[in-house]
């Protein structure tokens, strides 16, 4: 299947807030095309998910890859997301070599559509929970570098980007 060139930080087009995937579209061979090739190319990258934006397409579409098969989600909105943060290191196909801390929601549910249109709701804890706000996030054009807190490696790399996250601190 076709892979597609990531954007990378900078880019402007990373901070689009997508546009919903239209009802007409669900159930498409274009679709689960677009589908197919953001699959590929997550996989090339060893990512566990990526986001239409990320490949210059405005749709809010994601795919996340843990240990169960890829899993599209369409339109997705996240729904009771826990007051409790967890903090884990995080890293992005647009900002490689810079990974970096971040709080997120330890618990939360995802609600979204199947690319055939089906409406769903799971909930997600861990690492799924956390790949979900972080795809979500590039959805509504936000990267995981303005909530990142402490750059834990690719320190030379987040300063030649001109981020502003200071370097974890040795202990
Ligand atoms: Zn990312």
């Amino acid at each position: 299947m076709k892979r597609r060139p990531v954007l990378h930080y900078p880019d402007e087009r990373l901070r689009i807030a997508t546009r919903p995937v239209d009802d007409r579209e669900f159930g498409t061979t274009e679709l689960s095309e677009l589908v197919a090739e953001m699959t590929a190319t997550m996989r090339a990258l060893k990512g566990i998910g990526i986001a239409a934006t990320q490949i210059g397409v405005n749709k809010a579409l994601a795919v996340i890859e843990l240990d169960d098969g890829p899993m599209a989600i369409a339109n997705p909105t996240v729904r009771n997301a826990a007051k409790r943060l967890e903090v884990q290191e995080e890293g992005c196909l647009s900002v490689p070599g810079v990974f970096g801390l971040v709080n997120r929601a330890a618990t939360l549910t995802l609600i979204a559509r199947t690319i055939d249109g089906k409406p769903f709701r799971i909930k997600a804890d861990g690492l799924f929970a956390r790949v979900i706000q972080h795809e979500t996030d590039h959805l509504n054009g936000r990267l995981f570098i303005d909530r990142c807190h402490e750059v834990t490696d690719g320190v030379a790399e987040a300063k030649r980007l001109g981020l502003s996250i200071p370097p974890l601190q040795p202990i």
